[in-house]
């Protein structure tokens, strides 16, 4: 394969990021860490300390734990996302219902999720699909009417915002991946930021172990005192990683002016073609290009994909429906309920996306496109 999907972009100033701290005093926890999680919630626009993680999915994991979700709670989502937005809340013992799409972006429709509310509905988890934001006003609002929270998978748009607002202060909770084909990358790390203090601090207990030391107590019985008083797991982000996201976030507004052009590009090259349907991008989004999603409306995806790939160009679908994997199959989903995303999904192809990606390797895959289209 010859161009992949995504990439990541690491230059000498991210090595030597790297480098310094692996000469230093600490390995995990220590100042890169501190510094890092400031600097994710300036980008969030939150006023409290980004929570940093192992991956993305540590992060889901994290939120809906500080969300304290249970046995017997439901959670809304899309089938448009990578299974770890629902797999995640089921390990808190949560049960999945599916909303539909728009079909212009492929997010969370606030229309379907109303439908689909209940006394029992505890969290609307949105993506933030190919990095476009969600109606997070709608999703908010229709959450806080009925006793829930919304949670947004920002694993795509770290940098997005919706009419001013940046992702990250859009939702009751968010979460990011810093996986290596994601915006930034710490190689395999997350973050999960929130407006509110409380959530923000039970995150960082639930990634921490559950381990407290809390002075005042300390000070009672001792300085080796320590409390558990919930569970959590250790879903730490090394000072090694966090060295490096410090260091790819000198270049993030870089990236998505880069993931924008390149989108235009695309957008212009494979314009006014009948079989063709271009990513939406609706008014007052600023969204942080992480995918290029094509579709194509004549039933020839699978065709399409192999041409491509036959041509060297490492393009990928972006997704298979959720509810359609056999773990979900069996709890009893049912393939062709969730019609617009299903669709969608059958008509999706991720071009290549990212920040070194060159104009002229955008042209070729465009050429590729309109040659296998006779466009
Ligand atoms: C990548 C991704 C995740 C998981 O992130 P990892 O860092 O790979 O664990 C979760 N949700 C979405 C939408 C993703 O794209």
């Amino acid at each position: 394969m010859v161009l992949p999907y995504g990439r990541q972009s690491i230059d000498e100033s991210d090595i030597e990021a790297v480098a310094a701290v692996l000469r230093g005093d600490w390995l995990t926890t220590g100042p890169a860490v501190d510094a890092f999680e400031d600097e994710i919630a300036t980008i969030a626009g939150v006023p409290h300390r980004a929570v940093s993680v192992t991956s993305g999915t540590a992060a889901l994991h994290t939120a809906y734990g500080a969300l304290q979700l249970q046995p017997g709670d439901q959670v809304i989502t899309t089938p448009l996302t990578f299974f770890a937005t629902a797999t995640c809340a089921m390990w808190q013992g949560a049960e999945i219902v599916f909303a539909d799409v728009s079909a212009d972006t492929g997010n969370l429709d606030p229309a379907s999720v109303a439908e689909k509310i209940t006394d029992r509905t505890k969290v609307i988890a949105g993506v933030d699909y190919a990095g476009h934001p969600i109606d997070a006003p709608a999703l908010k609002q229709l959450a806080h009417d009925n006793g829930a929270l919304l949670l947004e998978d920002a694993a795509h748009s770290i940098a997005g915002s919706l009419d001013g607002v940046p992702v990250g202060s859009l939702a009751d909770i968010t979460t990011f991946s810093f996986f290596p084909t994601k915006n930034l990358t710490t190689a395999e790390g997350g973050a999960v930021v929130a407006p509110h203090a409380h959530l923000v601090d039970r995150a960082r207990l639930f990634k921490g172990i559950g381990y407290e030391r809390k002075p005042e107590l300390m000070d009672v019985h001792g300085g080796w005192y320590y409390e558990v008083t919930s569970l959590g797991l250790n879903y730490r982000l090394p000072d090694v990683l966090a060295a490096l996201g410090s260091s790819q976030l000198k270049r993030l507004e870089q990236f998505k002016l880069r993931r924008q052009a390149i989108t235009d590009r695309y957008n212009e090259g494979l314009a006014g073609i009948d079989e063709l349907i271009l990513p939406g991008h609706r008014e007052g989004a600023s969204p942080m290009w992480h995918l290029y999603p094509l579709r194509i409306q004549d039933g020839r995806r699978r065709q399409l994909f192999d041409h491509l790939r036959d041509g060297g160009i490492g393009v990928q679908v972006n997704y298979i429906p959720v509810h359609h994997q056999p773990l979900f199959q069996d709890l009893g989903h049912r393939k062709g309920s969730l019609p617009v995303a299903e669709a969608y999904s059958e008509q999706e192809i991720s071009l290549p996306m990212f920040p070194d990606l060159t104009d002229s390797q955008v042209d070729q895959v465009i050429q590729l496109v309109r040659g296998f289209l006779g466009a």
